[in-house]
């Protein structure tokens, strides 16, 4: 475990909120398992990130109607995250400022990267506010913030993982715990947000 000096959000990090959508919440179309939990947890980190005017960023899938990753199109996964819809809306208890970067993804029919890195610009956005580490939360652990997190990887980014700000959707039992492993693997830390703050 990283020391709590190591793990500070300051200058040179941002805050990175993975889907934190209607549709993931427990009530949702795709509902993650205790996926509200992570809503106290992450509305605190951004509290700390906005008094220390620090970037934060907020991923939305913005699906159309059509998406290939629902089962009318072979998909996995029932229609979720439909773009405009209310599932589609950010968690009504997520106090995200209006000063937040807003990123949506997989947006056209065919693209599904479960990354907030895909075919969108935040590698651009983060790289022209400095940012060299993100502290990463949200949904699901096993998809989108996984692959969030490999990416940011991928492209140089220190991560940290917030242990306590992840729920996973684990179709097969083990796949959240698996994945934590794969982002670990790949040279994120992980805390606990209460470890930070
Ligand atoms: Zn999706």
């Amino acid at each position: 475990m990283p020391s709590r000096g190591d793990v500070q959000p300051g200058p040179g990090d941002a805050l990175v909120i993975v889907d934190l959508q209607n549709d993931f919440l427990p009530d949702g179309a795709l509902a993650v398992p205790r996926g509200d939990e992570v809503v106290p947890t992450l509305n605190a980190a951004i509290a700390i990130f906005e008094q220390r005017k620090l970037p934060l960023v907020a991923s939305r899938d913005w699906h159309p109607p059509n998406h290939c990753s629902f089962r009318a199109q072979g998909g996995p996964w029932p229609p979720h995250c439909v773009a405009g819809t209310s599932g589609a809306r950010f968690a009504p208890d997520l106090r995200l400022p209006s000063t937040a970067i807003l990123i949506s993804k997989d947006v056209t029919p065919e693209a599904d990267t479960y990354s907030a890195f895909g075919r969108t610009d935040l590698d651009t956005r983060l790289r022209e506010a400095g940012v060299t580490r993100l502290f990463v939360g949200g949904l699901a652990t096993d998809y989108c913030v996984r692959n969030t997190v490999l990416d940011a990887r991928r492209a140089g980014y220190a991560v940290v993982l917030l242990l306590d700000g992840i729920r996973a959707v684990d179709v097969h039992p083990g796949d959240g715990d698996r994945a934590i492993a794969d982002m670990l693997q790949a040279g994120a830390v992980a805390v606990e947000w209460a470890q930070v703050a």
